[in-house]
């Protein structure tokens, strides 16, 4: 088995593998199942950045509210609008990320389930 570059996206593959991990570009003959788990795979990436955006979020979330009680000089004055401004962009940044990651892991349940028939299939064949 031998590295080499994907013609589409130049990100180092197996020789042997027949669609690149990275960009799904085929090099050989692709069944059915050899694309399912290049997109089973993709989609558990695409969960794992999601999950790390969503830990991003809430740190900016927790700075602005650091902000907030700094600016306010420990909740004594008004702040300015600047922290109330990061907060809500990051409340409303981590709903989003957080219907995407529902989104997407509806779409893995339903993977898993397809993938689990599909072996019992084959047990039975
Ligand atoms: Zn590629």
């Amino acid at each position: 088995m031998a590295i080499i570059a994907c013609p589409e996206c130049g990100k180092k593959i197996s020789s042997k593998a027949v669609i690149c991990t990275y960009c799904g570009f085929q090099t050989g003959e692709v069944t059915e199942e050899d694309l399912e788990v290049f997109r089973a795979r993709r989609l558990r990436d695409r969960i794992y950045r999601l999950n790390m955006i969503s830990y991003l979020v809430i740190t900016v979330f927790v700075a602005a509210f650091g902000w907030y009680w700094w600016d306010s000089r420990g909740f004594a004055e008004a702040p300015s609008a600047g922290p109330f401004i990061l907060m809500g962009l990051a409340a409303l940044a981590y709903l989003v990320v957080r219907a995407f990651l529902f989104r997407n892991r509806q779409i893995q349940r339903v993977m898993r389930r397809k993938l689990k028939m599909s072996s019992d299939l084959r047990r039975n064949l």
